[in-house]
């Protein structure tokens, strides 16, 4: 999909579309703001660092939700922003920008910083099937529109102090309800800064502090600074999509400090009804992917982040050998609401679930796609249809694809449309994807495929003549070589690098 183009809508599929909204913490109808079409945001990175497999399990998430979206026949519209300024560390209001550092740290310019790793989040996306939205919109792009935004909300609901200005929550109906508890322990993770009314009141404009100068800095009725974080987000929003659009997607962190923050400006510029009414908050629903978990050495396990624990970058699986379309069928695999522990092994099987995939897609791909009229192909679109209906139920999805590719005695186009209309929801390239592709060789082998071949040819040979002590000889020669020999393996492949 090129850059500000939409999705052809296509004819809708039965099920009714039902979607968890975390704002009334319910299953609800999808029902369009504006008919036929889907409008949705997702907060993207802040592009200072790499994002870890974390991340981007959020985005494989917003996709997924995208492509069901358009499999049910809404002409989609979705924009993930790039925050390339500001954003302080975590949630906080007070601390040194998280860009800025990057720069110094790297000695490069905090523009430099923003393009290598968009670049960067841009090809992890691409090379795990998440389509490029309608338009990427770049924080940096949008402060003049989020001055004039806090400009008009300002008054009744901002209050200036020397580090900026500061919106006063108490100033809306119902602030926090998304995240439910807006306990003292939920305040306190927000740095305090002098002055605040209240714990949870949050910066809409930094003011650079005198003497200092930041690389990134505007001018603004509140002095030379930057935008907050949270005002990013309202205004790209607004501005590409109209309040209220239908769907805002983030990870479930958001639903704690940033989203509700953004729903407090959001009401502000909507004239402040409560949430009762779910399109006061900006946008109808507000959804929210749970967490990849990794275990550290004490067999502890805890959110992916930055901070903690390994960084597992998506370069990191595919320089262990691994196809990232693997960690996408790892994500599906796991409804998006539930928490993801990440594992080698897990990845391994999901790996291995695609190979057959793969290799059952390969056998139609050659037919030409013709309608699906077979009662049992039918029948099993309309239940894949009720699967990912149902809140995106993609673990239900897998394995009716897999029923779907393993389907006998029936006709090879009408089949490959089922698979296609299946894969373009979840995502996995299959009709596209080779065998060859699949095989990722691990950063820095050296191995002689020729050879390894030749061995596994002798192999085979004494295998046949039933000298097993020969066989087994050969299989520990190419394990010494890192070569894990893999009888019984779906595609016939008999062997992989150990990574
Ligand atoms: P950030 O760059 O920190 O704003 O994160 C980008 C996106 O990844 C946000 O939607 C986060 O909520 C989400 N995210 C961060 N850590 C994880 C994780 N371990 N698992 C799933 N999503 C995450
Ligand atoms: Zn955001």
């Amino acid at each position: 999909m090129g850059a500000g183009m939409t999705d052809a809508p296509t004819p809708a599929p039965g099920a009714p579309l039902r979607l968890f909204n975390s704002l009334t913490r319910q299953l609800e109808d999808f029902r369009p703001v504006h008919p036929g079409e889907a409008r949705v945001y997702s907060c993207g990175p802040t592009v200072y660092n790499y994002q870890h497999i974390g991340n981007m399990r959020a985005y494989v998430f917003a996709d997924t939700l995208g492509r069901t979206l358009v499999f049910k026949g809404y002409a989609l519209r979705h924009i993930i922003n790039i925050t390339d300024v500001g954003h302080l560390t975590s949630d906080a209001d007070a601390g040194d920008d998280k860009m800025e550092k990057a720069a110094a740290s790297q000695g490069k310019s905090a523009w430099d910083i923003a393009a290598f790793y968009t670049a960067e989040f841009k090809r992890d996306l691409a090379r795990l099937g998440v389509r490029d939205p309608a338009k990427w919109t770049v924080a940096t792009d949008y402060v003049p529109r989020m001055i004039a935004f806090a400009q008009r909300i300002a008054d009744a609901h901002c209050y200036q102090l020397d580090s900026g200005l500061y919106f006063d929550v108490s100033t809306v109906a119902d602030y926090g309800r998304l995240a439910r508890a807006v306990t003292d322990e939920g305040e306190g993770r927000i740095d305090e800064v002098e002055g605040k009314r209240h714990a949870a009141d949050f910066a809409i404009w930094r003011r650079t502090p005198p003497g200092e100068t930041r690389q990134m800095e505007w001018d603004s009725p509140w002095g030379r600074g930057a935008p907050g974080w949270h005002l990013e987000c309202s205004v790209m929003g607004e501005a590409e999509l109209g309040l209220p659009f239908d769907i805002h997607t983030g990870g479930i962190d958001h639903r704690e400090i940033h989203h509700p923050n953004e729903i407090a400006q959001n009401q502000a510029w909507r004239g402040c009804g409560g949430l009762d009414c779910a399109e006061h908050s900006g946008a109808r629903m507000w959804m929210h992917n749970n967490f990849l978990i990794a275990r550290n050495d004490q067999g502890r396990g805890g959110k992916m982040s930055k901070s903690a624990g390994e960084f597992l970058r998506l370069q990191t699986l595919v320089d262990r050998g691994y196809h990232p379309l693997a960690y996408r069928l790892m994500c599906l695999q796991a409804h998006y609401r539930s928490e993801l522990e990440f594992s080698w092994e897990g990845l391994g099987a999901a790996l291995t679930r695609l190979k057959r995939l793969v290799m059952a897609a390969a056998a139609v791909r050659e037919a030409e796609a013709v309608p699906v009229t077979d009662r049992r192909l039918a029948d099993l679109l309309a239940r894949f249809d009720a699967a990912v209906s149902d809140d995106l139920n993609t673990p239900i999805a897998l394995t009716l694809i897999e029923e779907a590719a393993a389907m006998k005695k029936v006709d090879a186009g009408q089949k490959r449309t089922l698979l296609e209309r299946m894969d373009g929801v979840l995502g996995l390239d299959l009709l596209t994807l080779s065998r060859e592709a699949l095989r990722v060789r691990p950063k820095g082998a050296t191995i002689d495929e020729t050879a390894i071949e030749a061995t596994l040819a002798r192999r085979k040979e004494a295998r046949a003549a039933r000298d097993f002590a020969a066989s087994d000889a050969l299989r520990d020669e190419l394990g010494a070589a890192g070569v894990e020999v893999m009888d019984g393996d779906p595609l016939g492949w008999d062997w992989r690098l150990e990574s």
